[in-house]
């Protein structure tokens, strides 16, 4: 629970915008970090939540602070300040929603606002703030720019402490112990509530549009004592929705605050956020098996770079019926001719060029003679006579004179031209040998190809035991199945420079999770960490909050509607690389901890990340249609990933899907043999016996 001895601030965000999508809001972060630098150490991290437009809407949430019979969990505060909805815009009603909830109304609050503002900009003219109290908690709207919500609360955050006691009920001679001079000093003011505007910071700019830019805050420790976690960016550039650990279990959220997002959304997310892929030159060897060639590739050598010969037999001279006069005899090669040398397929030289009337005898792959313009099949002659060794032909018929010119023989550059492009940018060299082999041929030693990413593989979990501990499981212990599957998983993949274990980050403590990742991106230098568990909505679900309240990360999302993987995680952190300075980001990917929700969910949200790295297009695992056997039930609530096996029918030679069984998310036995995932509707009802349904493809078809 929160220190009894800090004022308990709330925040409403009031906006249509932030309300469809919270992850545009700015105005809470700005606020927090106003409340946490300029607030004296007094108060605690304020509750936030986003509202419509919606007076309605605006009421509820401030009476779930300030009533106590609508108090929800988060209870009661001393503080609500609104941000938004103070303009003269149609759809600007806060002032019209707070105003009849206010018991005791403060003018001179809305004064010194609007004093402060005064100094800024003729804007505040535009702001119609309202002020008061309501039961014991102070109520004040701010304007819904963060700029100028942080000013107008900096304007006030030194006397509201005091208000705040005493509308909480304190005895007013002890909150005026010091008298108003101490509060005065206690404000950091010369004369009264228009003094505050030494607080507002005094450069021009526009007040009520845009956005607030850079704070200048270093991201380093707050002093003090003061309960902010250390983070690394800016706050006002995130807005954390994660529960807050230094709560309790009774404080956390009782229902995810995270959108639901479609599985293709969630996936067009992860390719906004992967890292463009980065261009190295690589070796030509069964190691360049996975990259993807980040250029076309042009052959530096003509295959074959010499005339050769296609069969074994004899080189000969074909008369050339194009070049011999009209009324010469029909050109023939049949006869016995002298075999005047031997061309064998071997490096080291060209034999001697032919002589009218002589042939060469020849084999396959070997060097044409100079002058040969053919060669006879070997099967096409007989040896007319030997040397006197009787070792070799001497002489040799050839019993066909259909042979015409080129015949058998390859030109230099037929197969692959000097300069031809031999491999195309984009081109993922496989495992089954053929572009390793054109880039070998063409005589290309190195090639451009975009590296492969180094992956991090780390299960979450104080019950979690790796499968090499050997004395039995005791109380809620489970074995660590997550972390061999993922990472036997994306070795198979074939993209990853390297699949780092990164092992096992416990719950308790807490800092556990946060030391690891940091470790293992800095340490470990790896470019994603996977990990799995810890994203449920139980208290010890650490990723989120570890993410956003210690790593100063942003999580792109943190739920996605679909059976298993509801929780799926995607997030990433800024990191400073060493050497450079240079501020990138790296990923997280915080997978559920049930086992197959965990594979399904690499599959779907890890694969297409991936693959953008290593320069594909990242469309993820292959889909295909397939007849189901046997029927299967679909969910009516979210797209359900039914794991099947995707083989050849031995009696019809027809491929079908067979169920791996029960699909409940922590079975792993449902993803033994599966190869493919079945993508179910989500509606009522069942797909029949022999029904077509799309499957994602993850292996190979194989038989039953
Ligand atoms: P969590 O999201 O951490 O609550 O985990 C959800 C479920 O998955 C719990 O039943 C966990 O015990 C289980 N689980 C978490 N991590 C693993 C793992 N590495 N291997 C197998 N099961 C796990
Ligand atoms: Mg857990």
């Amino acid at each position: 629970m929160s220190s009894p001895s800090l004022l308990r601030p709330a925040v409403l965000i009031v906006s249509d915008t932030a309300a469809a999508d919270p992850t545009t809001d700015r105005a809470a972060p700005t606020l927090k970090e106003t409340f946490a630098q300029d607030g004296g150490g007094k108060w605690d991290e304020p509750l936030v939540e986003i509202v419509k437009d919606d007076v309605l809407e605006i009421q509820r949430a401030v009476r779930s602070w300030t009533d106590e019979s609508e108090s929800s969990t988060s209870g009661l505060v001393n503080l609500v300040v609104t941000t938004g909805g103070t303009g003269f815009a149609r759809r600007d009603f806060t002032p019209e929603a707070i105003a009849p909830l206010i018991h005791r109304h403060a003018p001179g609050v809305v004064h010194g606002m609007l004093a402060a503002s005064f100094q800024v900009t003729p804007f505040a003219m535009m702001s119609r703030p309202v002020a008061g109290v309501r039961n014991k908690t102070v109520i004040v709207t701010l304007p819904g720019s963060p700029k100028g919500a942080k000013e107008n609360l900096q304007a006030i955050l030194k006397l509201l402490p005091h208000a705040c006691l005493q509308a909480a009920g304190e005895n007013s001679r002890n909150a005026h112990s010091g008298g108003v001079e101490k509060l005065e000093k206690d404000a950091g003011m010369g004369v009264g509530v228009s003094g505050s505007s030494t607080t507002v910071t005094s450069h021009s700019h526009s007040h009520h549009h845009g956005h607030g830019h850079g704070h200048g805050h270093g991201g380093g420790g707050h002093g003090g004592g003061h309960k902010i976690p250390k983070a690394h960016t800016d706050p006002s550039q995130r807005p954390p929705q994660s529960n807050d650990m230094l709560l309790g279990a009774t404080a956390r959220a009782r229902s995810s605050p995270y959108p639901m997002l479609s599985v293709s959304d969630a996936v067009a997310k992860i390719i906004q956020n992967s890292p463009a892929p980065i261009k190295g030159l690589r070796d030509v060897s069964p190691d360049l098996t996975g990259y993807v060639v980040a250029e076309d590739i042009r052959a530096v050598e003509a295959v074959p770079a010499y005339s050769a010969s296609i069969v074994d037999g004899y080189a000969v001279i074909v008369p050339d019926p194009k070049s011999a006069p009209e009324d010469a005899p029909s050109s023939t090669t049949k006869g016995v001719f002298p075999v005047a040398s031997v061309s064998h397929a071997q490096a080291s030289s060209m034999p001697p060029p032919l002589e009218p009337g002589q042939i060469a005898r020849i084999t396959t792959g070997a060097p044409v003679p100079a002058n040969a313009n053919a060669v006879v099949m070997v099967e096409d002659t007989i040896i007319a006579s030997l040397t006197g060794d009787k070792k070799e032909e001497a002489t040799v018929e050839i019993l066909t004179d259909a042979v015409t010119v080129g015949e058998n023989i390859r030109d230099p550059g037929s197969d692959i031209k000097l300069g031809e492009v031999v491999v195309t940018k984009g081109t993922r060299i496989s495992s089954l040998g053929g572009e390793i082999g054109v880039l070998a041929a063409a005589g290309i030693r190195q090639v451009p190809v975009y590296r492969k990413p180094r992956v991090g593989v780390m299960s979450t979990g104080d019950e979690v035991t790796d499968v090499t501990v050997e004395q039995p499981l005791k109380g809620g212990m489970i074995r660590d199945s997550n972390r061999p599957s993922l990472l036997t998983l994306l070795r198979g993949w074939n993209m990853c420079e390297e699949v780092v274990d990164l092992g096992v980050a416990r719950d308790t403590p807490h800092h556990e999770l946060e030391q690891k990742i940091r470790d293992a991106f800095r340490s470990g230098g790896v470019d994603m960490v996977i990990t799995t568990g810890g994203v449920s909505m139980g208290e010890l679900d650490l990723l989120k909050p570890t993410v956003e309240r210690s790593l100063g990360g942003e999580v792109h999302f943190g739920r996605v509607s679909m059976k298993p993987g509801k929780p799926t995680t995607f997030a990433s952190v800024p990191f400073k690389e060493g050497g450079t300075g240079e501020r990138e980001r790296r990923l997280i990917f915080g997978l559920p901890g049930n086992p197959a929700s965990a594979l399904v969910t690499a599959n779907l949200f890890v694969l297409p990340c991936i693959q953008r790295m290593v320069g594909m297009s990242g469309k993820g695992l292959e889909r295909i249609t397939v007849k189901i056997q046997g029927r299967v039930r679909c969910d009516p609530a979210r797209t359900e990933y039914h794991r099947v096996v995707v083989g050849v029918e031995e009696s019809t030679g027809k491929v079908v899907a067979k169920s791996t069984g029960m699909q409940r998310s922590s079975r792993v036995g449902s993803l033994a043999e599966a190869n493919a995932l079945l993508v179910l509707p989500q509606r009522e009802g069942w797909i029949e016996d022999g029904g077509e349904c799309e499957a994602l493809m993850m292996g190979m078809i194989h038989g039953f």
